[in-house]
């Protein structure tokens, strides 16, 4: 099929002196000193309950950038009605004209919504410019594109026939509608998870998450200028237990398309098998959870590249991607370099509002988690089988701040290097050279999770062994390189065991959850 060919979108700088930096503090400036006002989108409708939560910057708790309305139980119910009451004229419209509307919301984005996006999620999210331009500008983007290419190719798949005999696939949508429930961590995950089934001809409810709804609103009125039809993604905000109790128990309930913790993803499964006999159909469950990501470095490795992807991978966006590096076992002959290059790289690190775009990290994203983390940062300052080499300091007065800390343990299940923390620690367990079968068994038995891993080694049997070892240990498996910053097109991203149902975002195998295929058989 004749689709644009997708292409990533190239990252913008923001050095001093571009334009898009100007721009982007520009509009950071006004979106912050104006107030919105988030409402439930209900079919043509924009729904205020008066029901509101305030939206605080994480990096300035006090301070309000403007309000969201929740829903009540009755909206929740609206908010089906509405997108099977827009199912039928969306699902049989021809593709072409449901791919260009997400085809013109990436050019959107790409364009005059860029700075937009990027200050929301750099408001209410906490993400310096650079981090939100990888995610809420192109990732996003990547995201629209692709999918329409990977639509295409699900369209074009079709079985042989032979002589006087027709066979061929409808590639029709999902019956019902789908759930999508996205986290606050990236912007296009939230943007993603409902359009990707919208693209192949679904109807959806969006439950975003409340750390961002804020750029949640911004994706939505982008959604709307590309032309999206009333109905077709309805969004509701409010009490998450709720919202998932009336839609799992709708018999039209067809699918969820999920992003975050574990624990959530397994109540939404038990509910969904509480209610499996009142449904049409099995619905698709889709979902991407938790992270406890590993950086192991071979003796072969270099230490300044291991200290790099431990800064980087550990401390962007605070840590807060389900990717970060959380764990790292590292060969007592390089430990005195890599620790030396590793508080190097951190002595540099500025935190801040990201306003300032030379402040490297912000807060972390809520209070909740803010005191988690201080209690595991005071736990290991205390513990007599941990060290706390950098950072520890936390200061909640005018923002959720938590300074990048670094724990060395001797304890192999030491708790930190075992639990998922989502926050900016970094847990290193140092092993003896001699023992690299050893340490790969202990970073696979570590953790329930397999979301993301990294090993470091100049030598290619080392590459192999490992590879090998871990090869249920990460759905995401990086050689030489951080674990984070999987780009759409090039590395599909998912893992499995605790980490989810690994159906790949970005990429087609995605896709392929939304379509409930019609095979013909004609014979003439
Ligand atoms: N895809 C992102 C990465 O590779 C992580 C997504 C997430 O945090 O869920 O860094």
């Amino acid at each position: 099929y004749n689709v644009p060919k997708a292409i990533n979108e190239p990252v913008k700088s923001y050095a001093p002196g571009t334009k898009e930096r100007e721009q982007v503090l520009a509009t950071f400036k006004e979106m912050y000193n104006t107030s919105v006002d988030v409402p439930l989108y209900i079919g043509s409708e924009e729904i205020r309950t008066g029901k509101t939560k305030t939206i605080n910057p994480p990096f300035d708790h006090k301070k309000t950038v403007g309000q969201y309305h929740e829903a009540e139980k009755q909206h929740v119910e609206q908010a089906i009605a509405a997108a099977l009451s827009a199912k039928k004229k969306w699902a049989s419209m021809a593709w072409e004209h449901r791919a260009s509307i997400f085809l013109k919301a990436a050019e959107l984005l790409a364009g005059p919504y860029r700075s937009k996006i990027n200050a929301a999620t750099m408001i209410a999210q906490a993400k310096t410019v650079h981090q939100a331009e990888i995610d809420s500008a192109c990732e996003l983007i990547d995201f629209l594109r692709f999918n329409v290419q990977f639509m295409a190719q699900i369209y074009a798949e079709q079985p042989v026939s032979s002589e006087g005999i027709w066979n061929r696939m409808e590639h029709r949508p999902l019956e019902g509608f789908v759930y999508a429930v996205t986290p606050f961590n990236f912007t296009a995950i939230a943007g993603n998870l409902p359009s990707a089934p919208a693209l192949m001809g679904n109807v959806v409810v969006w439950k975003p998450s409340a750390g961002q709804v804020y750029s949640a609103n911004v994706i939505m009125e982008v959604f709307k200028l590309a032309g999206l039809p009333d109905g077709v993604i309805n969004m509701v905000h409010g009490s998450a237990s709720m919202i998932s109790d009336v839609l799992i128990s709708s018999p039209d309930f067809a699918g969820v398309h999920f992003t975050g913790s574990t624990g959530v993803f397994n109540d939404i499964w038990t509910s969904i098998g509480k209610n499996i006999s009142n449904y049409k159909t099995y619905p698709r469950i889709v979902g991407e959870t938790g992270g406890k990501d590993f950086v192991v470095a071979h003796p072969s490795s270099i230490p300044a590249e291991v200290a790099t992807a431990l800064s980087r991978g550990a401390f962007e966006y605070q840590g807060q991607k389900c990717s970060a590096a959380s764990r790292a076992y590292l060969p007592k002959s390089l430990w005195p370099a890599i620790k030396e290059h590793l508080l190097n790289d951190m002595a540099s690190f500025k935190m801040g509002s990201p306003e300032d775009p030379s402040n490297f990290v912000s807060a972390v994203i809520h209070e909740a988690s803010f005191d988690k983390l201080a209690k595991y940062i005071d736990e290991a300052k205390n513990a007599p089988d941990a060290e706390v080499i950098a950072g520890g300091g936390y200061d909640k007065s005018k923002g959720w701040f938590i300074e990048p800390t670094v724990i060395v343990t001797t304890n192999k299940k030491y708790d930190t290097l075992c639990t998922e923390l989502f926050g900016p620690v970094l847990t290193i367990y140092i092993y003896e050279d001699s023992q690299w079968a050893e340490t790969l068994k202990l970073v696979d038995e570590t953790s329930p999770y397999a979301l993301t891993g990294a090993i470091f080694s100049q030598d290619r049997y080392a590459i192999e062994e490992a590879t090998k070892a871990l090869e249920n240990s990460a759905g995401n498996f990086y050689i030489n390189d951080k674990p984070t910053g999987a780009v759409v097109g090039q590395q599909p991203f998912g893992g499995a065991r605790a980490s989810g149902t690994n159906d790949k975002a970005g990429s087609i195998l995605n896709l392929l959850r939304w379509v409930s295929p019609r095979t013909i058989k004609e014979t003439f």
